[in-house]
């Protein structure tokens, strides 16, 4: 059984009280962060859980641990307002929940929008995507359809919901300063609190943020996500930055550099793969070579992970698409890519 983190207690140099719950986000072990700011205008809550499995026991259970840990005198039902960091699941899917406890205002970042208030849509749409992508990257039929499976499984218990607050770039709220990071996901967004940075899914302690090419949802993509990562250099004075998943990381600006070049790393790996080859091949093959031991949802993870870093360097003029007969002819042929030594 994997234990949860306590809760935490941390001050930003701009007074306000910062307070993380850990929660199982997907029975698998799967652990992330909501934050509670108390300080910042009304009580705020920074991201809701998964609503899974226990994710909204855990959150329940977080407060509890407040009060009793660091004798703060607020519950769930006090939350006026929630910030949702992007439109991944293990971040909102546990909205619904507390919006039923507590009479609190939503913000989400523009382009995470519809993800909230045209749910049943963006499925669809995000749906249809993918399957675009899964013939491009030539995707065999039995996989394609065992992927589409585990793909709309944990989305079917969401509806939509309201959004109050539409976030931009640069935007300061109650002292909380907006700065949007798109690349992990169109609308995430980074709080700065003085000295503290919440960078959510954006910069972890450990994992490099998982990456989707731009061709599936406009403002993802490794250009945006790398563009993201040189933004936040240039917010200097971060002494702590707190994730939506994993450790507290104190050398913030090292961390940056760090996933930076693991994903060059990422890209030569790609290079070496296809030159080992000697021939041409699509995003399947490659993402095999890269990822040979990947089992169930790892392997829709790894084929977007990929795909990412092929698509820059397609981009990028390293690639060229060897098929172009076959790909102005057909609807969506599986693309054949040749590198450029
Ligand atoms: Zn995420
Ligand atoms: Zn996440």
């Amino acid at each position: 059984m994997i234990l949860l983190p306590p809760a935490e207690h941390y001050k930003s140099s701009s007074g306000v009280d910062i307070y993380r719950i850990s929660m199982m986000l997907f029975p698998n072990g799967f652990v992330g962060h909501a934050y509670v700011l108390d300080g910042a205008g009304v009580l705020t809550l920074v991201d809701t859980g998964s609503g899974m499995g226990s994710s909204n026991d855990d959150l329940l259970d977080g407060f509890q641990q407040l009060r009793d840990r660091f004798g703060v005198s607020f519950s769930l039902r006090d939350i006026r307002r929630v910030i949702i960091t992007h439109g991944h699941l293990d971040h909102f899917g546990g909205l619904a929940f507390v919006k039923q406890h507590a009479d609190a205002e939503v913000g989400i970042h523009e382009l995470d929008r519809r993800v909230l208030t045209d749910y049943e849509e963006r499925v669809i749409v995000a749906t249809k995507a993918l399957g675009i992508y899964f013939d491009r990257a030539g995707i065999q039929p039995e996989l394609r359809e065992t992927l589409f499976e585990m793909y709309g499984f944990a989305k079917k218990h969401l509806t939509s919901i309201d959004v109050d607050l539409n976030i931009a770039d640069e935007q300061v709220i109650d002292g909380m300063e907006f700065i949007h990071t798109p690349g992990h996901c169109p609308g995430q967004v980074c709080i700065r609190l003085g000295n503290v940075l919440l960078s959510a899914d954006h910069v972890l302690s450990r994992a490099t943020p998982h990456q989707s090419p731009e061709s599936i949802t406009h403002y993802m993509g490794l250009d945006h996500y790398a563009d993201s990562l040189r933004k936040l250099l240039r917010y200097e004075g971060i002494e702590l930055a707190l994730g939506g998943h994993e450790d507290p990381i104190h050398d913030l600006y090292g961390r940056v550099h760090a996933i930076r070049a693991s994903h060059n790393r990422k890209l030569d790996r790609i290079r070496k793969i296809m030159r080992d080859n000697g021939a041409p091949m699509t995003i399947s093959q490659i993402s095999a070579a890269m990822y040979p031991d990947v089992k169930d949802y790892h392997i829709l993870l790894a084929l977007e992970e990929a795909g990412a870093h092929i698509e820059y360097l397609y981009q990028h003029g390293h690639l060229s698409i060897a098929n172009l007969e076959e790909y102005e002819r057909d609807a969506n042929p599986a693309i054949l890519y040749a590198l450029h030594e």
